[in-house]
């Protein structure tokens, strides 16, 4: 069902459009249909299409000249070889239980899954959830066991709001279980929709055991990482793999990257690259397929893969090994026979009775990010696409998760259904607390902006509450219906703790919201629901408005850089290079030299920067 009724035709959308103006009559091109402008509209403007729930383009921007068509295959047309269609009815065998949400799904019938994801996207009705999972548009990743326990079922497609991952993890360097389970609780808290625990030192099971115990989010991870713990990626071999994937799933892990589309076929490929394999995953098969002259072990075993998977209901996210990991390898000969790779295992995926999304790159100039979704949703028949970023530009680190919102924003538009946060920390070092923090935000930005400009129902609502608060100079509920409360009154009361008729920005005089409030005709600022009785105090700051405004500029940069040598200060250096650096020493030496020279998280160095973090 539509949100929206159509419009007729392009030539009665531009007679609609007209802005009858006291100069010039201007006309907005057709571009879509404008939805916005007919009864159950978004945003005065809009060139989005108006909404397909139940057709290949759900809510979409309109395709630019050229870019791929929607397939006219969905996971209808990939069902197990067992199964009949009677009636246009389709019929699993005697005996059959169903287990996965696709199934179910495909049966017709409606879990307490699809009922609670129903919930939580209110312009969804329970049977459009059941039929978008069916359709393999939609995917709930929700492991049987965690279900069970704390996780609080939510969905992924392009029908729903876009939503937000945060990945975070161990490293061998740095962070324990205490803290990854802290800043689990922290991304709840900031607003992301599923965390993928990416842990590659201390001990990952009881990591991830805690994680999963702890969290209402589903849970992803990429296995290969434990598969490898203790030994080399020569080691690997089928019973490694279908072991640890099958004791993952059984600890409850709702969703696993597995690097399947990256073929021996594909290396050669890459040799052009500026920076090759950026893919932990990738890299470590792309060295194993050289090492054993074999395919890649993930796609030969990819049907018993499945059958593990749908054991416990575990989603795939089909991994992109060869993603780019910098503007010049973006859309390349590699990634895309890679994606094509992704669009065969997702129909094998679908005739296993799994549920699948696929991973998208990378680092995309902002001009090649529409083509890359669309590609996508052509030859992964529209699957949901999760993505990590993209990064627009290489050449502002520490500040990747801005150059990567930027894209994500893009990609959302264009159709990708899951954000993966980029941090501050992204290329530089593992994120701490507030990175993670400042990575959910910018991602929370990104889809929230592009719901809106898609028309997603009820998205622009808060918006506009917060416009009328702002009309009214109404800071109390300014501040309630900020994303961080914290942060905007801690801001505005910085400068001015009482309540004004105008901020410290622009003073009394110059304040245009307070000019347009005295003009009678101007309906928000005097909206009555809004409007302020008296003059009110700012309620007293709380400590953590505190501590915000106290770490403003409070670190030079000399103390940064003071507390940034922990590791000089530890580990010897030969001229430029540490002593473990791969061009001194050989690798098993270099990996004692790091367990032996950088500090452990609980050491006074690391204790140092702790204390003055927020
Ligand atoms: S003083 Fe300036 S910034 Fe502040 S509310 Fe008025 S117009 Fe907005």
């Amino acid at each position: 069902m539509s949100s929206r009724p159509p419009t007729t035709s392009n030539a009665s959308s531009l007679d609609q459009n007209k802005h009858h103006t006291t100069g010039p009559s201007i006309v907005l091109p057709p571009l879509g249909g404008n939805p916005s402008l007919t009864a159950a509209g978004t945003t005065p403007g809009s060139f989005a299409n108006p909404a397909d729930i139940g057709g290949p383009r759900s809510f979409s921007s309109p395709d630019t000249p050229g870019m791929p068509q929607p397939s006219t295959k969905t996971a209808w047309d990939f069902m197990p070889a067992d199964w009949e269609q009677i009636d246009g009815k389709w019929t699993a065998p005697d005996g059959f239980e169903p287990i996965t949400q696709l199934e179910h799904a495909r049966l017709g019938l409606i879990t307490p899954a699809m009922q609670r994801v129903s919930e939580r996207e209110p312009h969804l009705t329970v049977s459009q959830v059941r039929d978008e999972v069916a359709a393999g548009r939609m995917v709930i990743p929700a492991n049987r066991v965690h279900l069970a326990g704390k996780l609080d079922p939510m969905c992924i497609g392009r029908a729903s709001r876009t939503k937000v991952n945060a990945n975070m993890g161990a490293s061998p360097l740095a962070s324990n279980i205490e803290q990854e389970v802290e800043k689990l609780h922290w991304a709840e808290k900031w607003g992301s929709d599923t965390m993928m625990d990416l842990s590659t030192g201390g001990d990952l099971d009881a990591t991830r055991n805690a994680i999963i115990k702890n969290s209402s989010l589903p849970v992803g991870t990429v296995p290969i990482y434990s598969m490898i713990m203790g030994r080399t990626i020569e080691d690997l071999d089928e019973k490694l793999i279908l072991d640890q994937l099958e004791h993952q799933a059984a600890q409850g892990v709702d969703y696993f990257t597995i690097h399947a589309g990256v073929l021996r076929e594909h290396l050669p490929l890459v040799n052009e690259r500026l920076i090759g394999i950026v893919s932990r995953g990738g890299s470590m098969l792309a060295k194993w397929m050289l090492h054993h002259d074999a395919e890649n072990p993930m796609y030969t075993l990819w049907d018993e893969i499945c059958e593990v998977m749908r054991g416990y209901d575990v989603t795939f996210s089909i991994g992109d090994g060869l993603r780019p990991g910098g503007l010049a390898d973006a859309t390349d000969l590699a990634q895309l026979g890679e994606l094509s790779v992704l669009g065969e295992l997702t129909e094998r995926a679908w005739r296993n009775g799994v549920q699948v999304m696929v991973e998208g790159p990378g680092h995309v100039p902002f001009d090649q990010i529409e083509f890359n979704m669309k590609l996508q949703r052509t030859l992964c028949h529209g699957a949901p696409f999760y993505v990590l970023g993209p990064l627009v530009t290489d050449v502002f680190p520490g500040y990747d998760h801005i150059t990567s919102c930027i894209g994500a924003t893009a990609a959302a538009y264009h159709g990708a259904s899951m954000l993966c946060y980029v941090t501050p920390k992204e290329h530089l070092g593992l994120p701490k607390k507030d990175d993670v923090k400042q990575g959910c935000v910018a991602y929370r930005i990104s889809a929230h902006a592009a719901d809106v400009a898609l028309g997603i129902p009820g998205t622009r609502d808060w918006d506009d509450e917060l416009t009328k608060a702002r009309a009214a100079l109404n800071w109390e509920k300014h501040f309630e219906l900020a994303f961080d409360t914290d942060l905007a009154r801690a801001y505005h009361d910085e400068d001015l703790d009482v309540d004004t008729d105008f901020c410290a920005m622009c003073g009394h005089d110059w304040c245009s919201v307070r000019i347009s409030k005295e003009i009678k005709q101007f309906f928000s600022g005097n909206d009555s629901e809004y409007a302020w009785d008296k003059p009110k105090v700012s309620a007293a700051l709380s400590e953590t408005q505190k501590q915000i405004l106290q770490q403003r500029g409070v670190l030079s940069p000399a103390e940064l850089h003071r507390l940034a040598s922990k590791t000089k200060r530890s580990m010897e250096v030969d001229g430029e290079k540490a002593v473990c650096h791969s061009d001194l020493t050989e690798s098993g030496e270099a990996q004692a030299l790091q367990r032996e020279s950088v500090p452990e998280p609980d050491s006074p160095a690391t204790r140092e920067i702790a204390e003055i973090q927020p």
